[in-house]
């Protein structure tokens, strides 16, 4: 079985800390739109005064038309209703319109703060949940959204008005209202009964629906490796398993709601025979009108629809909370520095390192082991050893994209936890081992590197990076659409691009990761020289196995198992590393030459 998404909900039927409820933000978000709820509410009420014209037209024509065949009476009223028919349309459209307003505002507001809010978590935030969480978030924003200003506002703005059609049916038939007293309550039992039974099965749903989504995105992303290894009859049961599982918890939500939805329609009919018997015995008594009667249970079904809807729509209101506490949680999640403490300037690329610790989880091993580093200005770096050794995630901390346990890193002497993201990646050019590029032109993606990039940056950036002749050999040169992720392009084609769009703004620290892992021999070469030159003005830090690299830097990193094994010149640590002499002047060593870390002095 190839090893997919792992199943969230092992982690999940863990026990677990209760989560911190966070509901407080969507005050902020209510609190501003309580003018236009009011002007709801009060439209709202016009639409409810207009809903009691009907009951009283159909009294009036029982009670007068019919028997006294006063037929301009009749007509009287059947304008007077056109007329409130008309305003009726009138104000409802008028109530959806405003819903509209609320519906764009709640979208442009939340919808805005979860965007800037995924952009200002720390990334380690962002990697300790899989993907369809946080598409979820945004499918959240929707949820909300709908809630305010759908169906279920509609039907709060409504239920406060239930008191009018309660009191008419009092004044037309008071033995009438005295039913209705006893059930009303049989329906509140019914719908805190329903919230209280769907509960547990609502999070359910969503958690196996989590675990399906996870898959999906897992499948997509991986769609070239499932066609090339032909894997779909391996991974049909994993899919299977989580499908079956969210259409189970979903089958299952769903009776638990028709079991509570058809009860109240039950009870709904009860209490319509029970009216229609108790009104026809009062009429029989000659206590009540018949026009009073159908009135009565006219208003009655205007009474009790909203609380009908309120049983079915218990879903709503739970998926809506879920909602709500689910970004509320990521709203409070602490979020990267936004102002640097000092001002730094451009610096000059002094990189320090001290007794830094780092792990993944609180409680696993740490992946960087007290590590301790000096790197003064300009030259190459070269950071070496065996997979798994902390190379990458060493390149990371250094950039300050995860901090540190405990220890500092220091660019020019000046703590990294002081300053933005954007200053360091301003300072900090970085070519990440997996080059991603984002749909657009070439130009666009080059550009990406720094604000405002002129052509003469983007050229000076493209032609360093070997990128210049291939781009221009193209129809639409660096107006050239990427395709989705960069998918047009070779993977070498993509790592320069990617290399251009890291020079493109002179950073003075330049962070490489296998930089030349896609790149043939030629290209690895011109790479070569093009870090010579940067290096002279620039600090380079690059992970390499790559015997041409190896030959150019200066010095040499050496990790095993987040430690630093040996460090020093290239001149004094390749030769350890290769056991056969390796300098930066020398030809370089075979490409199969893989450094085999030998402990310091351990290899001559
Ligand atoms: P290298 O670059 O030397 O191959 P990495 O820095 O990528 O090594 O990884 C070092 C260790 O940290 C490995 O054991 C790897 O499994 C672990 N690791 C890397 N990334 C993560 C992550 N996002 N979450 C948990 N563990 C990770």
């Amino acid at each position: 079985m190839p090893h997919l998404a792992p199943d969230p909900s092992s982690e999940q039927d863990q026990e677990q800390p209760r989560p911190i409820l966070r509901h407080e933000w969507v005050n902020d978000v209510v609190k501003p739109l309580k003018p236009i709820f009011m002007e709801v509410i009060a439209v709202s009420l016009f639409i409810n005064i207009l809903a009691l014209c009907a009951p009283i037209f159909t009294l009036q024509v029982y009670d007068r038309v019919v028997f006294s065949g006063g037929l301009t009476t009749l007509q009287g009223l059947v304008i007077g209703m056109v007329l409130v028919a008309v305003f009726d349309y009138v104000l409802r459209q008028v109530r959806a319109r405003i819903l509209q307003t609320v519906a764009l505002r709640v979208d442009v507001v939340v919808g805005k703060r979860l965007f800037e809010k995924l952009m200002a978590l720390p990334l380690r935030s962002l990697e300790s949940r899989p993907s369809a969480f946080w598409q979820l978030l945004f499918r959240d924003v929707e949820v909300v959204r709908n809630t305010l200003s759908g169906a279920s506002a509609v039907l709060v703005a409504d239920l406060p008005f239930a008191v009018l059609f309660f009191g008419l049916i009092f004044i037309l038939a008071a033995p009438l209202g005295f039913v209705l007293v006893v059930v009303m309550p049989l329906f509140a039992a019914l719908a805190w009964y329903s919230a209280k039974a769907q509960q547990k099965a609502v999070k359910r749903e969503k958690r196996t629906l989590s675990n399906r989504d996870t898959l999906i995105a897992e499948l997509i992303a991986g769609r070239a490796t499932i066609k090339a290894l032909a894997l779909d009859d391996r991974i049909r049961p994993l899919w299977e398993e989580r499908s079956a599982a969210s259409i189970e918890e979903a089958i299952q939500r769903g009776s638990k709601n028709d079991t509570h939805v058809n009860l109240s329609a039950s009870l709904t009919m009860m209490t319509n025979v029970t009216l229609t018997t108790v009104g026809a015995l009062f009429i029989v008594a000659h206590e009540m009108t018949m026009g009073a009667l159908i009135a009565s249970n006219m208003l009655m079904g205007r009474l009790l629809g909203p609380l009908n809807q309120l049983v079915g729509s218990w879903k709503t209101y739970l998926g809506f909370r879920q909602s709500v506490e689910r970004l509320g949680e990521i709203f409070a999640a602490q979020e990267e520095l936004k102002e640097s403490r000092i001002d730094l300037g451009r610096p000059k690329g002094e990189l320090g390192v001290e007794s830094v610790t780092f792990r993944y989880q609180k409680d696993a091993a740490p992946t960087l082991d007290s590590v301790n580093m000096k790197i003064s200005p300009g030259g190459i770096t070269a950071i070496v050893g065996p997979n798994g050794s902390g190379k990458t995630t060493l390149l990371k901390v250094l950039m300050g994209l995860y901090p540190a346990e405990s220890g500092r890193v220091l660019l020019d002497q000046a703590d990294i936890a002081q300053f933005t993201r954007r200053e360091l990646s301003t300072w900090m050019g970085y070519v990440p081992q997996e080059c991603v590029l984002f749909s657009g032109s070439i130009r666009e993606n080059i550009a990406q590197g720094t604000t405002d990039a002129s052509d003469e940056q983007i050229l000076k950036a493209s032609r360093q990076a070997g990128v210049h002749p291939f781009i221009i050999d193209l129809s639409d040169g660096y107006g050239t659409p990427v395709g989705e992720g960069g998918s047009v392009l070779s993977g070498g084609q993509r790592q320069r691009l990617v290399l251009a769009r890291a020079l493109v703004g002179d950073p003075p620290v330049l962070m490489l990761d296998e930089p030349s892992s896609n790149l043939d021999r030629k290209a690895e070469e011109d790479l070569a020289r093009t870090l010579v030159e940067l290096s002279k003005d620039h600090t380079i830090i690059m992970v390499t196995h790559s015997p041409v690299l190896l030959s150019v830097s200066n010095r040499v990193v050496a990790l095993d198992r987040g430690r630093i094994l040996a460090s020093g010149p290239s001149s004094e640590i390749l030769p350890r590393l290769f056991a056969r002499p390796a300098a930066p002047t020398q030809p370089p060593a075979p490409a199969s030459a893989a450094p085999s870390l030998a402990p310091p002095g351990g290899a001559s």
